[in-house]
């Protein structure tokens, strides 16, 4: 048995509206917990113990939990604002599916150490669609991308985003840049560290692409669909596996694709900017401002209301705004005079679990002295040829402490049982 499920039952908590499924049993290496019947709930009630771990915790642990093949599991990684901060990073979202392929969606200041923190290999996590080009949408781009090579990914890591009306508004120029930026960077690491997973591919598409395909593979299809925010460019996400449908807004204002194409989505994440009065009375924006931003630049918590009452999602997710005890309330009841059905309010780390049958959202717990996972293929080590080494100048600043080096060399390959000779 894995679903006997009921439909998901929806509770409130913390301003935050979480789909659960009733019952208390838990399968083993499962996130679901289900029920049937009263006699069954009775005959599988958990006997609690007062030295046996409690059978069910209603939190997700990074790496301890299969995913099912037919489910996706999808984690924000980062929910704010532009300006991130230690509780929420900039948009970031991450979907798992039970083919094991990993996607993320949009990369925004701050969030890298939210995906660093899942402990997952960096190898898979190397496909990265931008729904624009915001810092507050891809800040952290190269962060995964140096970072990742240091965190042992020794695959290239690949890019999609929009093109818009200049080529330098563009997703490749964006990118190109930022290799540029990082050219000191990636000349130093030559010959010290592996690179082979700096190696970046950019996937370039037209904005205007209406439910264009532009990624198919081992069964996913992702859609681009335009989107209407700040300036020409920016575009939202529809993924598609397993009779499973994702709708990702990015940033965008309400618009007619989306209304079309994300329609009945079993997981619709949308932007729900802080409504006008807390920009002004939280974020300090000027009245004029705050109006323009909140409703015309983004869509406010009233306009994402009803969004989602014509998107009829199985479960919708608001981002894009300071989470907090007291600007929760305010935003869930501007959502709640359009919109009626199943609400998630986003913060980080918040993960959903979905399948056919249920819906289950739950918050990550996370170790915070997390470590890099090994590559899923054998780590080559750098090749020193390729070092480009310093001038005279420099090296002649150098104070060699070749007896304090050699013990190093010395205790280091006694303990690894290898035999690298101490530079002289
Ligand atoms: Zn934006
Ligand atoms: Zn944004």
């Amino acid at each position: 048995m894995r679903f006997k499920s009921k439909a998901p039952t929806r509770i409130a908590l913390g301003g935050v509206a979480v789909g659960l499924v009733a019952g208390l049993s838990l399968m083993a290496g499962s996130p679901w917990v289900s029920t049937s019947t009263a006699e069954e709930a009775k005959a599988s009630a958990p006997a609690l113990s007062p030295v046996k771990p409690l059978s069910d915790r209603d939190v997700y642990y990074p790496g301890t939990e299969a995913l099912a093949p037919d489910e996706m599991r999808v984690t924000a990684c980062g929910t704010g604002m532009p300006n991130a901060r230690p509780k929420q990073a900039a948009a970031c979202f991450l979907v798992e599916l039970g083919n094991g392929d990993k996607f993320i969606f949009d990369i925004g200041s701050g969030s890298f150490e939210r995906l660093s923190a899942l402990a997952i290999p960096f190898d898979y996590l190397d496909k990265v669609f931008i729904g624009h080009l915001h810092s507050d949408h891809f800040g952290a781009m190269a962060d995964l991308w140096v970072g990742g090579v240091i965190g042992n990914r020794q695959r290239p890591l690949r890019v999609w985003g929009p093109n818009s009306t200049k080529p330098e508004y563009g997703t490749a120029y964006a990118l190109g840049s930022m290799e540029k930026m990082l050219t000191w960077d990636a000349a130093s690491r030559l010959g010290n560290v592996n690179t082979q997973g700096q190696k970046l591919e950019v996937h370039e598409f037209d904005y205007k692409g209406v439910n264009q395909v532009v990624y198919q593979e081992n069964g996913v299809t992702i859609r681009s669909i335009p989107a209407i925010h700040a300036l020409d460019g920016p575009v939202s996400y529809i993924l598609d596996w397993n009779g499973l449908k994702f709708a990702f807004s990015s940033d965008t204002y309400p618009n007619k694709w989306w209304l079309e194409y994300a329609k009945g989505a079993d997981l619709a994440i949308h932007e729900c900017f802080l409504p006008p009065s807390l920009l002004v009375s939280k974020q300090k924006f000027p009245v004029p401002d705050a109006l323009n931003v909140g409703t015309q630049v983004h869509t406010s918590p009233s306009m994402f209301g009803k969004v989602m009452s014509l998107t009829e999602p199985r479960m919708a997710v608001a981002y894009h705004f300071f989470n907090d005890f007291d600007t929760a309330p305010v935003v869930e009841a501007q959502i709640r005079q359009t919109y009626d059905g199943p609400l998630s309010l986003a913060v980080d780390y918040m993960v959903w679990n979905i399948n056919k049958d249920a819906i289950r959202t739950r918050m990550a717990v996370v170790n915070e002295d997390v470590w890099p996972l090994p590559s899923v293929t054998p780590k080559l080590p750098a090749d020193p040829k390729e070092r480009i080494g310093f001038t005279d100048f420099t090296t002649g600043g150098r104070e060699v402490f070749l007896d304090v080096i050699q013990k190093v060399y010395d205790e280091t390959n006694k303990e690894f049982g290898t035999d690298v000779p101490a530079p002289n």
